[in-house]
């Protein structure tokens, strides 16, 4: 890049960058996430670095935070409040540790690493112990009066236990469960929800009646002291704990660390464990444990050189969607995919994010060639949170759902009720080859060796037509097809001969039929126990089964009514497949869930509704053992008339005695 376009380019980052710095500071809505900020503060500072001369004092890697509102009181902090340098990976920790190591001696320094808690960073003023101004970082050297909201935090002790005159500084933030909480009450009341709980707690603190942040359950971690070193502390990890002795609520997951490697392992272990802390954290702060030594290492204008915040990896990023492909499913629901430039997000690379059907485009206004924010919803599926549209240059595409299967080009239907587009052609290719992915895989017949791929050769070569042409498969045509060798022939052809002998929920499953997931396909198995009693089943024995509804006992029945599907069973059965159940049998498994199963139990006395002979089958039914006399061993005793000795021992060795009457409410 020449500096002509160097400083166009810097130009343009100033201008975005402020942009977002207001969105995130003065309104507490931020429009990207806080990665795609990150980012272009990154490029900004390399074009600052390339092109000294294009480095201005009003660029924003020059400056601390956001603006102050004329709203409030103007407070000018005793020592400036800085932001932290970032580190992004290990590289960088340890780029942070050499110049450490320039400028002091090696071995002679410490690190105390804390979290990085994702609020924002205020300051408390004391006087004489007392409780007397809080205020925002604002930008850095004169920041808001914020005392009355922040008095509303219960952990902010109005009256410190000895009189000093102090400033503190710490980390306002909102409890994740607050965070949820309050979004949930927006909501319902029409209103924008904050993006995150550092902007829900910015937001809060920022009100100008106090009752609002009094309800909103913020809460605060101090981590420093101004001018830590008049009060006679020589660390900062000293200045902690004279926080915890005047009573200061502070973060106790801190550890001070004597080598670079110790805080990288420290950092290592958060990225578990993070989730389950109860305030989001957005990194790990590390600072140079000396006070003396923070004083030779110095500052930038804007950070201090002997800290680093290091980041996690993003969540959520921008990429670029590049395009829209569509896939038919086996069901025939056609499904666009969104086509990503390929990026990092929470630890694997992303290339595809489901866009689930046409709605959900309109809905968010994507367009092929937009930047698009990524997150993994539920930490596994990539999906496209929304579009940034400041970045569209206009060259966008709009899309549209096509009016035919691009597989079989049979028309597509939207079903009342649906928003899915479907291709009703049962012999659509794709649908076909979907329904042997599905029938290979791991709940149904599991058959080891046949990907997609294959899937996809021995449909185009005509060699399988349905599932069952599967097991009629020779060594010969399967030596023909790409990428198949001996051995890998051998392993399939074994797998797909054990597939054979599989009980029959997991044929059931495989098949396909709608509404009927792997859980339905094991009850419907184990009250029909064969293919053929499942198939004359009607809709009433079917309902009459507890946990079939009436949706899927439509299907059942109306599955089994198609031609195609006896002459696809005829043709299984011929190859050998097993259509019979070979699970525990219903009896057995009410007798595990028992209360009986496993235990010992004595009966004595005389009962009156049951014999001692029925009631013994009965318990032994249901998974017990009936034994003659009382001992340690023995779990229960059914104590009928005129019980005897077997009662006085049981009372004796504190088994639990039940009467007749409740042997039959159990046993019924
Ligand atoms: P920072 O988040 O990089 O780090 C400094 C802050 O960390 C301190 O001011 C303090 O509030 C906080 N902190 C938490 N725990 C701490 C601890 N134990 N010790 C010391 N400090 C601790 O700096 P920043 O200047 O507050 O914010 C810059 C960041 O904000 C950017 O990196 C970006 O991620 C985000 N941002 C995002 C947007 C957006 O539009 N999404 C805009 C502006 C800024």
């Amino acid at each position: 890049m020449d500096s002509q376009a160097a400083e166009k380019r810097v130009q343009e980052l100033h201008n975005v960058l402020n942009q977002y710095n207001y969105e995130y500071y003065v309104l507490d809505q931020p429009s990207v996430p806080d990665s795609e900020y990150d980012r272009l503060t990154q490029e900004l500072l390399q074009l600052e670095e390339k092109f000294p001369e294009l480095q201005t004092p009003d660029s924003p890697t020059q400056r601390v935070g956001g603006e102050v509102l004329d709203t409030f009181k103007k407070v000018r902090h005793d020592a400036p409040m800085l932001s932290l340098s970032n580190a992004f990976n290990e590289e960088d920790l340890r780029d942070f540790d050499r110049r450490v190591k320039q400028a002091l001696d090696e071995g002679s320094y410490s690190y105390v690493c804390e979290l990085k808690i994702d609020g924002l960073a205020v300051s408390l003023k004391y006087e004489n112990g007392l409780f007397i101004q809080g205020a925002t970082r604002g930008d850095g050297t004169v920041g808001e009066d914020i005392s009355a909201n922040l008095k509303t935090i219960r952990s902010i002790p109005l009256r410190i236990k000895e009189p000093y005159t102090m400033e503190v500084r710490g980390e306002a933030f909102m409890p994740k469960q607050s965070f949820i909480a309050l979004n949930a009450t927006r909501d319902e009341k029409g209103e924008e929800p904050f993006a995150n709980p550092r902007n829900a707690a910015a937001g809060s603190l920022r009100q100008l009646d106090p009752r609002i942040a009094a309800s909103r359950n913020l809460d605060i971690f101090l981590y420093g002291v101004a001018g830590a070193e008049e009060t006679g502390i020589t660390t900062h990890s000293g200045s902690l704990e004279l926080l915890d002795r005047l009573s200061f609520k502070t973060n106790k997951e801190r550890k001070v660390c004597r080598t670079i490697d110790e805080v990288i392992s420290y950092v290592g272990s958060w990225a578990d464990k993070r989730p389950k802390l109860p305030y989001e954290i957005d990194g790990i702060v590390i600072k140079v444990d000396s006070l003396e030594q923070q004083k030779e290492l110095g500052a930038t204008a804007k950070s201090p050189r002997w800290a680093i915040a290091f980041k996690f990896p993003a969540e959520e990023v921008v990429t670029k969607l590049t395009g829209i492909t569509l896939s038919v499913g086996r069901t025939g629901v056609v499904t666009p995919t969104a086509l990503l430039q390929p990026v990092k997000v929470a630890g694997t690379t992303v290339q595809r994010a489901t866009l689930h059907n046409e709605d959900l485009i309109r809905e968010k206004d994507i367009k092929i060639g937009d930047f698009v924010v990524i997150k993994k919803a539920g930490d596994i599926i990539p999906e496209v949170v929304n579009v940034i549209a400041e970045r569209r240059t206009g060259e966008e595409e709009e899309f549209s759902m096509p009016t035919h299967c691009p597989e079989c080009e049979s028309e597509l239907i939207r079903l009342e009720g649906e928003v899915a587009l479907r291709c009703m052609n049962p012999k659509c290719p794709a649908q076909i080859r979907e329904g042997m992915i599905h029938f290979v895989s791991r709940n149904a017949m599991n058959i080891d060796g046949l990907g997609e791929k294959v899937i996809a050769q021995l449909y185009r070569s005509g060699l399988v037509h349905d599932v069952s042409d599967l097991y009629r498969l020779t060594k010969e045509q399967l030596l023909h097809l790409e990428r198949m060798g001996e051995k890998s022939t051998d392993n399939l052809l074994n797998a797909i001969e054990a597939s054979k002998v599989n009980s029959l929920e997991k044929l059931l499953f495989g098949l396909g039929i709608r509404h009927v997931g792997a859980k339905a396909a094991k009850t419907l198995s184990q009250h029909f126990e064969t293919m053929e009693a499942l198939a004359d089943a009607n809709l009433e024995q079917l309902t009459s089964i507890h946990e079939i509804g009436d949706k899927m006992a439509e299907a059942v029945v109306t599955y089994f009514n198609q031609p195609e599907v006896s002459e696809l069973i005829a043709k299984l059965q011929a190859a050998g497949v097993n259509m019979a159940y070979n699970g525990p049998k219903l009896a057995a498994v009410a007798a595990s869930d028992s209360f009986f199963a496993g235990k010992t139990v004595v009966l004595t006395g005389k009962l009156h509704q049951l014999t001692r002979n029925e009631a013994k089958e009965r318990i032994e039914a249901l998974g017990g053992k009936v034994a003659g006399s009382v001992s340690k061993n023995t779990d229960l005793v059914i104590a009928g008339e005129e019980a005897g000795s077997k009662l006085d021992k049981a009372v004796q060795l504190n088994i639990e005695v039940w009467d007749e009457q409740k042997l039959l409410d159990e046993l019924n």
